[in-house]
């Protein structure tokens, strides 16, 4: 059988421990018996990222600027325990925070589905995808601990001259207070983003905040949402039989929860944190969590939601084996070469990607799955295998299939 040819690269992000062994594994296993892979390959290895002063992770950011697909392995972001296990020079900061920074987008996360574990909420039937916005409010606040009383106020200096100010609370006593903010500009992204990508995955999308306390933050929120609506995609949605639906948060949670899924869920930026790990457990596992951050130009960065998985790294270690799943890795790869696939018309590579996460699917079903799959699963005779056989037993059902 002929390999599959690619034309413009893909932007490959390496990483670190368990994933980064996966990762490679993967590639051999699944990728290369197929595909003439052609990547343009960005180490974010916690070694090279600290060798080149994090210089490596803009440059792979960038990357994805000028090419618009990138896949990315989980990597470690360094605490003080990471800084002396390898004698790091600074405590880089999260490589996903800076590419968000660089791309500016919107993150969305959805479960993949098996017929075997049924999520925890009977109903869901279909995906449920979390569309989270990445920038902002709570995670670029500043907090303040008030420890006598005296008066808090919000003042706003203006560029040319004067300023604003409103009474926060008159403390008469200790207590603690915050400000943060949002930009238009930034919720104008977060909005166009979750529109293109309702349109993309034909599904309805739904938004939900608190507009009726929070009258101004929230409601800018809702009434920009609701105009690039009615000015820039009401015809694309009718068209194509989608809906958009706004609701109050606790009001979107109750739906949520009584609907069979099927659609995205439009959060802010805390929202998005909560929510996506509630949705994620409820449907089995984080291990089944695919990510992809879209932004307002167009790039994609696809990526499994969990971490290193530094507990199985240690046992690799070791010597010792390891039942690892390595679903949502796969589905990051797949996600990209579809992408890649769509956006330079090879039908071939985008079938590829098809036919890799119906066999991945397919081996779950059949009962061939890791440990923690195994604790969640339905099935009777389940095989339980480590980390290289379940790729060994996809391999299996992909080359039936191609
Ligand atoms: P983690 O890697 O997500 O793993 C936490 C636990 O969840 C594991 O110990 C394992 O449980 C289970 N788990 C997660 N993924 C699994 C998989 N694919 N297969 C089987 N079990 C899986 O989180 P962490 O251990 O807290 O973080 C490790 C490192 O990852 C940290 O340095 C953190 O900075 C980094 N991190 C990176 C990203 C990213 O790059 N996107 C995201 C989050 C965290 P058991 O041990 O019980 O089997
Ligand atoms: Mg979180």
């Amino acid at each position: 059988m002929e390999k599959i040819k690619m034309d413009i690269p893909l932007v490959e992000l390496d990483g670190d421990e368990m994933t980064r062994v996966i990762w490679k594994m993967i590639k051999e296993e699944l990728l290369e018996p197929f595909i003439e892979l052609k990547t343009e390959y960005y180490d974010l290895g916690l070694e090279k990222r600290d060798e080149t002063n994090d210089r490596i992770t803009v440059d792979s950011a960038l990357a994805i600027k000028k090419y618009g697909v990138g896949v990315k392995c989980a990597t470690i972001t360094p605490n003080a325990q990471r800084v002396e296990e390898y004698y790091l020079k600074e405590m880089w900061k999260s490589p996903n925070g800076t590419i968000r920074a660089i791309l500016d987008g919107t993150v969305f996360r959805a479960p993949i589905i098996v017929k075997n574990i049924k999520p925890f909420v009977r109903t869901w039937n279909k995906p449920i995808t979390i569309a989270r916005h990445a920038y902002g409010d709570v995670y670029k606040d500043v907090e303040y601990r008030v420890e006598g009383p005296g008066k808090a106020e919000l003042v706003f200096t203006h560029q040319d001259g004067g300023a604003s100010s409103q009474t926060l609370h008159e403390f008469k006593g200790s207590g603690v207070m915050l400000g943060m903010h949002n930009t238009d500009k930034s919720i104008k992204s977060f909005a166009r983003a979750c529109f293109n990508y309702a349109i993309d995955q034909k599904e309805d999308l739904w938004f939900a905040t608190k507009d009726t306390i929070s009258k101004t933050y929230d409601h800018t929120f809702k009434d920009i949402f609701q105009e690039i609506y009615e000015d820039e995609y009401k015809g694309a949605f009718e068209k194509a039989g989608l809906e958009y639906f706004y609701t109050l948060i606790d009001d979107a949670v109750a739906r949520v929860v009584r609907s069979e899924g099927g659609f995205i869920w439009a959060c802010k930026n805390y929202d998005g944190d909560v929510m996506s790990d509630m949705v994620a457990t409820a449907f089995g596992s984080l291990a089944m969590m695919t990510s992809v951050l879209v932004s307002p130009d167009g790039c994609y960065e696809y990526e499994a939601a969990h971490g290193t998985v530094q507990r199985h790294y240690y046992r690799h270690l070791k010597g010792e084996e390891t039942s690892t799943n390595s679903m949502a890795t796969i589905f990051a790869w797949s996600g990209a070469l579809r992408k890649r696939g769509e956006l330079d018309k090879i039908r071939a590579l985008e079938e590829f990607a098809g036919k890799l996460e119906a066999a991945s699917i397919k081996t779950i079903e059949e009962g061939i799955m890791t440990k923690d799959l195994a604790l969640l699963s339905e099935g009777e005779n389940d095989k339980i295998v480590n980390t290289q056989d379940f790729l060994k037993a996809i391999r299996k059902n992909l080359e039936k299939s191609t």
